[in-house]
């Protein structure tokens, strides 16, 4: 088999077989093929698509260039959930232990913050003391005392994604159906859960920016897990403005324990609810969505799910008194307010803006090497539809200095649209599309 060739063939629009898929993929990962063969490949696979045969076939590809986790010994069925990415997006924080409060064990990988759109990992981090690398000894024993255990990948997962995604990431080939839909599946599928929910962000701060090209992302992460024996559900959901009012590390560690003790933003409460009940769905297939939304609620109003989050964080070393005393998290030295411009209804927060703004003052990286500071960030006072008065603060930029802070401003203004007329309300879940067996 021949690398050209088969460069050639999806230049001219003709669908490759499982056996060139193959080659192709452990060719890279093994440094067969050098980057700019497999760099052509994928901007061919940009512009010419993939059947849904051939994501299949790539997916396992990515999946068999690596090891996979066997979730079997944690005993019960284990089900994942994965964001395509998103500003302000904690979800998985409140999400684990609402599941967890009604039986469903979470053994989890996720990953760090890309680009301008945050990471599970990095919030954790800002935890004192937690670890987010166990053996998998370890992790499975987390899983079985504290029913949740949430780690960063290791390294031999679909370690031929890992390499094609930095390649994509540097050769303008990241937004593909395809290739993201085979990209987090192989992850997943290698992770070992039996099913999977799909948050599926769309809008100005995500990968798809329209509803249409979500909902094909979602079908086409459907039909791979189907192909090969994981049931999957997506929730669509918007990402036009950031999810809740905090963006940066600690400062959504402390908006989702607010969410764990009933308090909280709504439009977060809401997305929350809809994922965890899906996962309930997927994992109790004796329990209807109805039923599934109430034992979420009553553990929530209980303070279950706060009393998981505190075993879930002890088990993996972290501190769980920051859940009563925040000041043990990491706390920015300098807090700058942002006063409205106008007044009038806020009609737009634009999401990457916001996420733009957090990375510029620390909470993300701009080189994978970069070191984030788990304090800055920005908390905003107001959310889409609130009428507010010229003058009165918007938002706090929690920042490491005033010139850092102020370098921002300007940004965050123009990323808040003041309108005279109120806008009209959008719905949080914009679709939900079930794996069959639901
Ligand atoms: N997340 C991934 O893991 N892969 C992609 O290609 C895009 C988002």
């Amino acid at each position: 088999m021949d690398a050209i060739q088969i460069i050639e063939k999806k230049r001219d629009g003709l669908a490759l077989c499982a056996e060139e898929i193959a080659f192709m993929v452990s060719g890279y990962a093994e440094d067969r093929i050098p980057d700019y063969q497999a760099a052509a490949w994928a901007m061919a696979i940009y512009f010419r698509g993939m059947t849904a045969q051939e994501t299949v076939d790539l997916t396992m590809a990515m999946v068999r260039s690596g090891s996979t986790i066997d979730l079997s010994p944690i005993g019960s069925t284990v089900v994942d959930k994965h964001s395509t990415g998103g500003v302000g997006d904690k979800t998985t924080l409140v999400v684990a232990p609402m599941v967890s409060a009604v039986g469903l064990p979470v053994a989890k990988m996720s990953g760090r913050g890309l680009g301008f759109s945050g990471g599970t990992l990095d919030k954790l981090e800002s935890i004192p003391g937690y670890r987010t690398r166990l053996s998998m000894a370890e992790f499975y024993d987390v899983v079985q005392k504290s029913g949740i255990a949430v780690i960063g990948q290791t390294k031999d997962l679909a370690p031929a994604d890992g390499k094609l995604y930095a390649l994509r990431d540097v050769t303008g080939t990241v937004p593909s159906l395809p290739l993201i839909a085979s990209s987090i599946m192989s992850k997943k599928i290698a992770g070992g859960a039996d099913a999977i929910v799909l948050d599926v962000k769309v809008g100005r701060g995500a990968f798809m920016s329209t509803l249409e090209e979500a909902r094909e992302l979602a079908q086409r992460m459907i039909a791979i897990g189907q192909s090969v024996g994981r049931r999957v559900t997506a929730v669509l959901s918007g990402m036009n403005r950031p999810l809740g009012r905090a963006v940066g590390n600690s400062l959504e560690v402390i908006e989702a324990i607010e969410l764990l003790k009933g308090r909280g933003p709504e439009d977060l409460r809401e997305h929350c609810m809809a994922v965890a009940a899906e996962m309930v769905l997927l994992g109790r297939p004796d329990i209807d969505l109805a039923g599934a939304r109430a034992r979420l609620q009553a553990a929530l109003v209980a303070g279950e799910a706060l009393a998981c989050f505190a075993r879930w964080i002890r088990g993996q070393g972290g501190d769980a008194a920051v859940i009563e005393d925040y000041g043990r998290l990491p706390c920015a030295p300098v807090q700058h307010a942002i006063a409205a411009r106008a007044s009038g209804y806020v009609s737009s927060l634009d999401a990457r803006a916001f996420g733009v703004a957090s990375v510029e003052l620390g909470a993300g990286r701009h080189t994978k090497d970069d070191q984030i500071d788990p304090s800055v960030g920005i908390l905003l006072n107001v959310t889409i539809g609130d009428y507010v008065e010229r003058g009165a603060p918007m938002m706090t930029v929690h920042a490491k200095s005033r010139e850092s802070a102020e370098a921002v401003e300007q940004q965050l203004l123009e990323a808040c649209v003041i309108s005279p007329k109120r806008p009209a309300a959008r719905p949080v879940i914009e679709d939900i599309i079930r794996d069959p067996s639901v």
